[in-house]
């Protein structure tokens, strides 16, 4: 097999630590990188360090975000007696981007999984509990996504919310089975939204 110089070789191998890119896509993103614009490739390069470098986790939410707490936490006009929990950051933005909801968010980085070996610890749920009996929050509504592990997470916050006296429900599931909240359209999660049951 034929040697690529190692400027290349390396940024073969850096695109191929991306998901979904195999050695045949990497090759062909690093011969495409060579030929950009220099101006192009540092912003590229910026941006790549920038997102890393500049965002964090709120402390409170767990959202990304470039300043602790993030924008939502911060912001007095929401609603801060329901709380929306979801699965990962891009679900918030997803939920933000139908308009309608004004309340909180709660991220949780994952889902329970016992094949995995993911328990409650694992998760941002302890810091979900935390915030229960600190603030005035009457609705916690689950949006973990409509998969085997997310159903079984939302049956477990709802045991573990319910007896504090909080309302818990579930997001309505005009999500088919297994879908995922990020690729749902904004009509989709407003009825999903609107449709909630109590858990
Ligand atoms: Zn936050």
């Amino acid at each position: 097999m034929m040697q690529y110089p190692e400027p290349i070789a390396k940024l073969i191998e850096s695109f191929m630590k991306l998901p979904g890119i195999g050695q045949k896509t990497a090759t062909r993103l690093a011969f495409f990188t060579i030929d950009m614009r220099e101006e192009d490739v540092n912003a590229f390069a910026k941006a790549l360090l920038s997102a890393k470098r500049d965002l964090h986790f709120c402390s409170i939410c767990g959202n990304l975000t470039e300043d602790d707490p993030c924008e939502i936490c911060r912001d007095k006009t929401r609603d801060r007696s329901m709380i929306l929990v979801v699965e990962e950051p891009k679900d918030v933005m997803a939920m933000e981007k139908m308009r309608e909801y004004h309340g909180l968010y709660h991220v949780l980085h994952g889902v329970l999984s016992p094949m995995e070996g993911t328990g409650p610890e694992d998760i941002n749920i302890p810091s979900l509990i935390a915030r229960l009996h600190d603030e005035e929050v009457k609705e916690v509504i689950i949006a973990t996504n409509a998969t085997t592990e997310g159903e079984a997470t939302a049956i477990y916050l709802s045991r573990l919310i319910k007896p504090a006296g909080i309302k818990v429900t579930r997001l309505a599931h005009g999500l088919a089975v297994g879908s995922d909240i990020e690729y749902a359209d904004e009509v989709t999660l407003l009825k999903a939204v609107e449709g909630r049951r109590e858990l």
